[in-house]
């Protein structure tokens, strides 16, 4: 089966408070199968190599990039025909509800998944394709990314491939089994 293409963008990351929070949503897009995470903000060099040791340690995995503008990256994007590239998709309490919207999204192409941080512009909600809430109430964006790719991919989210593993785990009813490469 080809990889489909799925990028995450984390608007608004501040190195001193979000390390964490942004790097357990790299983590959540490259276990479900997102290829390229895209940071906005502060530049966070040690979180990159985090994801990176991750990578190297059991598969590659999500690539990490940064970038300055992310609204002109966006509009950039969503100009041209939604028939020729990834759907972009907003996540915000704000939105219409995943599980009816979903399902409609084209998905041939991938798609781009937009996460807000402390203030999202409000040129984000017009930009995007989709204005998408999980569920109305605010809540994590992790939280939210998950359950958001869960429905993108039908429950089928976790069985991706990863290349030139050093660990693979294998599921186990108790304790931790590791098979080293
Ligand atoms: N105060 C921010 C604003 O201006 O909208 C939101 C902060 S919230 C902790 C950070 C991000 O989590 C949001 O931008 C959104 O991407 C995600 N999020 C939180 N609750 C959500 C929900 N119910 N549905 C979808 N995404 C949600």
């Amino acid at each position: 089966m080809v990889k489909p293409n799925i990028e995450i963008i984390r608007l608004g990351h501040r190195a001193g408070r979000d390390p964490r929070i942004t790097t357990h949503l790299a983590l959540v897009g490259r276990a479900m199968g997102a290829n390229r995470f895209i940071l906005c903000g502060d530049r966070d060099k040690k979180l990159f190599e985090n994801i990176d040791s991750v990578n190297s340690r059991f598969g590659y995995g999500i690539e990490c990039s940064h970038e300055t503008k992310p609204l002109k990256y966006i509009r950039e994007i969503t100009h041209s025909s939604i028939a020729k590239r990834p759907a972009v998709v907003h996540l915000t309490m704000y939105g219409e509800p995943f599980r009816e919207v979903v399902p409609n999204i084209p998905k041939e192409n991938g798609v781009i998944v937009v996460v807000g941080g402390a203030k999202v512009p409000g040129e984000i909600f017009k930009t995007c394709d989709f204005n998408i809430a999980i569920g109305n109430q605010p809540h994590s964006e992790v939280a939210a990314l998950a359950l958001f790719l869960d429905q993108w991919f039908e429950g089928d989210g976790f069985n991706g491939e990863f290349s030139n593993p050093k660990f693979i785990i294998k599921p186990s009813k108790s304790g931790k089994r590791v098979k080293e490469i």
